[in-house]
């Protein structure tokens, strides 16, 4: 299990729903995602229309859902909550657009997943408020119109890059969300100890915030093993000591690396020499599926300047053989 994924687990959704800022103003970080979203529907509320179609990019646990969640709550509107996996058939998409009450909101969730006819079903219905129902098969089948219900789609995606271009287009928004700063998350981690009642040294919160991979699902999730810790071996009063323990416990090193990211970069320094090599060997090299590879390790490993995607493969930077307390291989002289 990685404890630092961004990945909802099972343990996660409760605790997840318990903590989530349910207005705009108290959603930390994303400034100008906020600002600009903020403008978009208010001048909507203000035109009593409803808004643009919104699109939010990002690594998971980055607070897509909870934006989902605050734009329906902000509109005073309901929320529907479905995800491309979800939608296997064009039907299944029907199913739900048909059903929306004029307004609501409609969460899309992983939206790259959705089934290819599906996805032309959604243009029309984003563009026009319309689906057209097939009846019957071969030929004698017909395409019925049905009028649907002004709606705003919310789509989220782990991946902006694999939607097609006539879908992306259809949204007047698109948002992408991006790592926190540490700064950011030692807020998040402070609320979120108030909230789950934890007694947290302002020291701890920051050591927690910096190891959370710029990531709020993982800050929340690190502040409860910390917690468990404290509870155990301490009186439950979590100070940076016992913050630091924990956290070595659970295999998250000085700069919030995982498992995972370890290993990918350790592969790439010690297999590839540093690379560069394609995603797909590297992917094999660690046991993982390239998606995760991409999605979830290399953002961070960029972000942290230890590896940097090239055309030719992805490559280590010098920060990266520092960092796993190795020596570069010696470039050979002149
Ligand atoms: P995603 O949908 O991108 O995977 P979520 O919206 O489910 O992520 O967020 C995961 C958790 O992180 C939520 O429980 C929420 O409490 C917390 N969170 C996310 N973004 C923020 C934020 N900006 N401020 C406070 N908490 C946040």
């Amino acid at each position: 299990e990685r404890l630092v994924s961004g990945e909802q687990y099972i343990d996660d959704q409760a605790i997840d729903a318990a903590l989530r800022p349910k207005k705009l103003d108290d959603f930390i970080g994303q400034e100008r995602v906020r600002e600009q979203l903020s403008l978009v529907l208010h001048s909507a509320l203000r035109r009593g229309r409803t808004p643009d179609h919104v699109l939010l990019s990002g690594g998971p646990g980055l607070g897509k859902t909870t934006l989902a969640m605050i734009i329906a709550a902000e509109l005073g509107r309901p929320l529907r909550i479905t995800s491309g996996p979800a939608i296997e058939r064009a039907g299944d998409l029907a199913a739900v657009l048909s059903t929306l009450s004029e307004g609501e909101v409609l969460f899309l969730d992983e939206i790259h997943r959705m089934a290819r006819p599906a996805e032309e079903m959604l243009y029309l219905a984003m563009e026009d408020f319309r689906v057209d129902v097939v009846v019957g098969k071969g030929p004698g089948a017909t395409a019925i119109p049905l009028d649907i219900a002004p709606f705003t789609l919310v789509g989220a995606t782990t991946r902006a890059g694999m939607l097609p271009g006539p879908l992306r287009d259809r949204f007047g928004f698109v948002a992408h969300m991006d790592f926190y700063d540490p700064a950011e998350l030692e807020i998040i981690v402070r609320r979120s100890a108030g909230l789950l009642g934890v007694r947290i040294d302002d020291r701890a919160a920051a050591e927690v915030a910096f190891r959370s991979r710029g990531t709020p699902r993982i800050a929340n999730r690190l502040l409860r093993r910390v917690r468990d810790f404290a509870e155990v071996r301490a009186d439950g009063y979590v100070t940076l000591d016992l913050a630091r323990s924990a956290l070595d416990l659970y295999e998250v090193d000085e700069s919030g690396l995982d498992r995972l990211d370890l290993a990918v970069l350790r592969a790439l320094l010690t297999k590839f020499g540093g690379g560069p090599v394609g995603l797909s060997t590297l992917a094999v090299s660690v046991g993982e599926e390239p998606e995760t590879v991409e999605v979830v390790a290399e953002p961070f490993l960029v972000r942290q300047g230890l590896l940097a995607r090239t055309p030719r493969g992805r490559i280590a930077t010098p920060a990266a053989w520092t960092h796993l307390g190795l020596a570069p291989p010696q470039v050979p002289g002149p």
